[in-house]
């Protein structure tokens, strides 16, 4: 099978031609169709996370048809289709114990510590995967864990959001936040969609936003327009649109951060937090449940994958380049067969 593996970092990915991995015990064979390209992949390339061990096939967006199943595997079956969390679990710790794997301490992320996505077949264990809805396209199963299960954990288990309630969505345009938009409109909330590329807003109108703020002082656009702050903050940006977006909160409002550009720390208004009894809190990844609930929503037609291309596996460094432009809207996705 081909791969795109990181052999240096901040060094371009090779095309190697490697073995199609062995399955042991609760592992199974998944034979990919396409697979999702990350902001996380090019951090982890610029060597971001020091955990990485080299040379690692990168990404962690899998999905696929299960070609073979270890001995140890129960509850699936060679051909289901399944998606997989971006990492497995220890399956021992309170949090896996109280299904809060995503906060696992000893989790091991794929791409990262355990050989990725950029590859036409990846060994994944069984404690990773759900099952796919027959109805769910390969693109939508792919983004399962990292985009729609990650944003249904953030926006719903952590920041609870409830129908009618308005939320303000930063990085509307990229790669989450276009899918955070339809989902936190499938969810019943009020979206307001903060985007620095105006040339998006009917693209985020036509995804389910109810309005589109794009100026500098996005808290007071929105607090003019709408009289009142909004409940809920997805900050998928960081820095740049931090302290804004803290601002636009109602007196009890929460802010979810799930992204982060730059790694300078932000400032908090304290006296703020305080005052409205503001909430900020974190969200990481997704559980198996978050998946389940956004491949149910995606079987109901309510969310679809935006896919601003496909590419071929060859072409995933030029692809990095782009993301990191920001010349695209929605996902590029990959076609690990070609
Ligand atoms: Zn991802
Ligand atoms: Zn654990």
């Amino acid at each position: 099978m081909k791969a795109a593996v990181l052999e240096e970092l901040k060094k371009p990915l090779q095309i190697r031609d490697m073995d199609v991995p062995e399955v042991s015990g609760s592992e199974v064979l998944i034979r990919q169709n396409v697979t999702g390209i990350c902001f996380r992949d090019i951090l982890t390339v610029e060597g971001f996370f020091p955990r990485v061990s080299l040379p690692m096939v990168l990404g962690h967006e899998i999905s696929g048809t299960i070609e073979k199943v270890g001995p140890g595997v129960k509850g699936f079956k060679i051909g289901d289709r399944v998606a997989s969390l971006i990492y497995t679990p220890c399956g021992k710790c309170e949090f896996c114990l109280r299904g809060d794997e995503n906060l696992c301490p000893d989790k091991k992320t794929f791409g990262e510590t355990i050989n990725g996505g950029y590859a036409g077949y990846v060994a994944a264990s069984a404690s990773s995967l759900v099952r796919v809805p027959d109805n769910v396209s390969d693109a939508d199963a792919s983004i399962s864990a990292c985009v729609t299960g990650m944003v249904y954990n953030a926006i719903k288990r952590v920041g609870g959001i409830e129908e009618g309630q308005k939320i303000l969505i930063t990085g509307a345009g990229g790669g989450v936040g276009s899918h955070a938009v339809q989902i936190a409109r499938a969810l019943g909330a009020y979206v307001i969609a903060k985007t620095s590329s105006p040339w998006k807003a009917e693209k985020l109108y036509s995804l389910g936003a109810d309005m589109v703020v794009s100026s500098d002082s996005f808290d007071r656009e929105i607090k003019e327009k709408l009289g009142e702050g909004v409940h809920l903050v997805l900050e998928s940006v960081g820095l740049p649109t931090f302290e804004r977006a803290f601002r636009s909160l109602r007196p009890s409002g929460k802010l979810v951060v799930i992204g982060n550009v730059d790694p300078t720390p932000v400032n908090l208004p304290l006296g703020l937090l305080i005052l409205k009894g503001n909430t900020v809190s974190g969200s990481i990844s997704s559980t198996r449940e978050d998946m389940k609930k956004a491949l149910e929503l995606t079987s109901q037609g309510k969310i679809r994958a935006i896919v601003h291309k496909t590419i071929h596996l060859e072409d995933v460094n030029s692809a990095h380049s782009e993301m990191k432009n920001r010349m695209s809207m929605g996902r590029i996705m990959i076609d690990v067969q070609k």
